[in-house]
């Protein structure tokens, strides 16, 4: 627990036309019974309706108001690094623009952070409403799947909406990787975290900007940054494929030998094999071909987000 001054609240924003003025209302509502100061920091992650237009204007009228504003769509993830990478203050919020985390949380968050000392409050969801039984079965697997893959255990039900402190921050500047899974960094990253329970809203306005793909993606760079099982799987079902290869050569010298005449000269055990081995090896070249899009992803070393405009910000 500290003396503490300044709290950073990142919003990630993409075609947030239809949701962004009442979020800031309510945002504003419930900042204005804090004793600390504050700021926001949106992320105009490349949107092509009017919520770079929205956030201008709010930055003109409140100078609590800081925008970074991305030259093209780059995606939740780099969006939110970019809000951490410029955050002045003690600690920062991540938040989604659609309220469905609701901003009520961020006081009770900032307490548990203060009274327990911790470095990052993170928020489980206890229930969440207006959600497609598809999102909310896929999520449920994934999650549980991921803690099945991986050497670190991360908290299920859980997304980027949390609180972290200046050293969490600080540590976060020194992570290279252009993949980023947000929430498997943070829980990897140790620290003291403690759990927050609040229930999901529903979204305010329009429809959700994570499309299938968007999912997809983050689920692979999950699944494939944090752990190294599914190149190993690769050497067990070649190993299973050999061994179930030999079986059966075994079985045809035998057929061959004690009952010749039980051969049927037919082509569906060669076809059988062949399909067998061929999609096997192409899996595990796909799981290769991740990999090593990932490492020349990295090395290529190109910048995670580009900035084209800051407003309200050094
Ligand atoms: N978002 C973003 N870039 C994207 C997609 C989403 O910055 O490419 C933001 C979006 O504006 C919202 C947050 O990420 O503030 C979560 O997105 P959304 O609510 O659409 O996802 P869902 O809640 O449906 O999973
Ligand atoms: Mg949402």
């Amino acid at each position: 627990m500290g003396y503490f001054m300044k709290l950073n609240i990142i919003i990630p924003c993409y075609n947030e036309e239809e949701v962004l003025e009442e979020s800031y209302r309510r945002f504003v509502k419930v900042m204005s019974g804090v004793s600390y100061d504050y700021s926001f920091i949106f992320i105009n992650d490349g949107s092509r309706d009017r919520t770079l237009e929205i956030l201008r204007n709010l930055a003109k009228q409140d100078e609590k108001v800081t925008v970074i504003s991305f030259s093209r769509n780059f995606g939740h993830q780099n969006a939110v690094s970019a809000g951490l990478h410029n955050v002045d203050g003690d600690a920062a919020v991540i938040i989604d623009a659609d309220l469905q985390d609701p901003p009520e949380e961020i006081p009770k968050m900032v307490e548990k952070w203060q009274t327990t000392g911790c470095n990052i409050v993170y928020a489980v969801r206890e229930s969440r409403k207006g959600e497609s039984f598809f999102k909310l079965m896929t999520a449920r697997i994934y999650y549980r799947t991921l803690n099945a893959l991986s050497e670190y255990a991360f908290p299920v039900d859980t997304g980027d909406f949390r609180l972290v402190d200046r050293a969490v921050v600080d540590a976060f500047a020194r992570f290279p990787e252009k993949h980023k899974y947000l929430r498997g960094l943070f829980s990897w990253m140790g620290f003291r975290q403690e759990p927050h329970m609040y229930k999901r809203e529903e979204r305010y306005a329009g429809s959700t900007k994570y499309s299938l793909s968007k999912m997809v993606h983050l689920a692979a760079v999950g699944i494939f940054g944090f752990s190294k099982k599914p190149l190993k799987l690769a050497i067990s079902l070649g190993l299973m494929c050999i061994i179930f290869a030999i079986a059966i050569i075994v079985w045809m010298v035998c057929l061959n030998i004690f009952r010749p005449e039980k051969i049927v000269p037919g082509w569906s055990s060669t076809i059988f094999i062949v399909l067998l081995m061929g999609g096997i090896q192409l899996f595990t070249i796909g799981i290769l071909g991740e990999y090593i899009g990932n490492i020349f992803d990295e090395t290529k070393g190109r910048p995670e987000y580009i900035i084209q405009e800051k407003i309200n910000l050094k």
